[in-house]
């Protein structure tokens, strides 16, 4: 079977890829994640991921089909989506980047597609098996779902060994910002243990 994995980055790729070959699969990555913000921040993510298929000996799939427009026109359909799907923000770049892996696995001919999304823990699993195979059946290819969280340490792990640049935040603009509010949430309760032991906040 030939199977187009979604890659979220270079380190989810690397467990995901061996599962998928395990089971036989003959596998071609496909980056397409419009969300990221900033794009220094994509395009490091892009280098990541080419090192880790160079490293793994996997393909990647480039550029599209020619229908979608590529990841400038998928922004401008990420933050669409946003608007217009208030508070389920994750579910509309689930849909975004699902969507457009499934026309391009069928465009090119390929027998299922998958994500590496599928191996994070801090994705919301149920809604991209759904998602996955609601696109598929759109478009005529199977959705390739497993659940891999419990194999998320050591994608760390090789991508650790791999010398692979992790990201600390999800990839859109608003995770960027609520990790920026929990790190400055954190700093100020401890702060203020602080100066309830009496003791002067850290500078
Ligand atoms: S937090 Fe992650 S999955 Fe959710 S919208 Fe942002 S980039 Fe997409």
């Amino acid at each position: 079977m030939r199977l187009l994995l979604h890659c979220c980055c270079g380190p989810c790729a690397t467990e995901v890829v061996d599962h998928f070959r395990g089971l036989g699969c003959e596998v071609a990555g496909w980056s397409f994640n419009p969300n990221i913000h900033p794009e220094e921040e994509r395009a490091r993510r892009q280098r990541t991921l080419a090192e880790a298929a160079r490293r793994m000996c996997l393909p990647l799939v480039e550029g599209d089909s020619g229908e979608r427009g590529g990841e400038e026109m998928g922004l401008a359909q990420f933050l669409l989506a946003l608007a217009r799907r208030e508070g389920r923000r994750c579910r509309a770049c689930y849909e975004l980047r699902l969507g457009a892996t499934a026309r391009e696995a069928a465009g090119r001919g390929f027998d299922a597609f998958s994500t590496t999304l599928l191996i994070s823990p801090y994705q919301d699993t149920s809604a991209l098996a759904k998602i996955g195979r609601q696109v598929g059946e759109r478009h005529g290819v199977e959705f390739r779902f497993a659940d891999l969280r419990g194999s998320y340490g050591e994608s760390i792990e090789r991508a650790r060994e791999m010398g692979l640049y992790r990201q600390n935040y999800c990839g859109c603009q608003f995770s960027a910002l609520e990790r920026a509010e929990r790190r400055a949430g954190r700093a100020i309760g401890k702060a203020r243990a602080r100066l309830a032991r009496g003791r002067e906040p850290e500078p």
